[in-house]
């Protein structure tokens, strides 16, 4: 084996180590960015916009030090001497890493969502304390109302933001986090939070000519986990293109 093929292995292996570091500082920067918001509304908001770009990151960070680490394995186990075996070594290592960079793009793409809003809910339905230290109670949609501005009123009916009331029972205090809420949700039936989202649509006949047609939507409520399905009908098409025109 000759000194500048060891010397290149070495260096793999000491860039993977460099990128690990990497990725444990840009996990660590998210935390204590996430730990600094005081405010539970201002978390929400910075966890729902940033963990999954934080996230990507890390994934790229160690996608690329395997690759590196890999680089460095393979070479070592072949003794490199000819620069087509470094190319052979690279490609190698480049579809291994490859496959695991898909691996976890699937993953932050398809399954993630779910564990990011249950985090999410967590974040913002944690018990909350008043500051003489009694528990607060989170009032539902029907009794928040009284506490409400008819500012905020509207804009929770015009599905802008959701605004959240705690009352201190003893003490009378009152705590409101906002919310900016992305997806519309609607007020659930068994909880009476507006946490209701839908969540998948089905069709159950298409409409035709001259027939409506039927939709079925399940929702699910974030707070209680209550399902509930709705039919909706779907517009001939003789109607809808009446309705156009006008
Ligand atoms: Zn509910």
């Amino acid at each position: 084996m000759n000194t500048l093929g060891e010397i290149w292995i070495q260096l793999f292996k000491n860039g993977s180590f460099g990128f690990i570091l990497l990725l444990v500082i840009n996990q660590m920067v998210y935390f204590v960015l996430l730990m600094s918001k005081t405010n539970r509304s201002d978390k929400y908001k910075f966890a729902a916009h940033n963990e999954v770009k934080y996230l990507k990151r890390t994934a790229n960070l160690f996608s690329i030090a395997i690759f590196f680490y890999l680089f460095g394995l393979i070479s070592g186990w072949l003794g490199l001497a000819q620069s087509y075996e470094f190319i052979f070594v690279a490609f190698m290592a480049f579809m291994i890493t490859f496959m695991i960079g898909y691996g976890f793009t699937m993953y932050l793409q398809y399954y993630y969502p779910f564990v990011l809003e249950k985090r999410l809910r967590a974040i913002r339905f944690k018990k909350l304390k008043s500051s003489s230290g009694n528990y607060m109670k989170l009032l539902n949609e029907l009794e928040e109302d009284e506490f409400m501005s008819d500012e905020m009123i509207a804009l929770e009916d015009a599905s802008e933001a959701d605004f959240d009331v705690w009352i201190d029972e003893v003490s009378g205090e009152k705590v409101i986090q906002k919310y900016d809420i992305s997806e519309k949700a609607l007020i659930c039936s068994k909880c009476n939070f507006r946490t209701l989202k839908e969540r998948k649509e089905k069709i159950l006949k298409d409409a035709s000519e001259f027939e409506e047609g039927l939709l079925e939507r399940t929702y699910n409520c974030t707070y209680c986990n209550h399902r509930e399905l709705k039919e909706v009908k779907i517009l001939s098409w003789s109607k809808r293109r009446e309705l156009e025109e006008i």
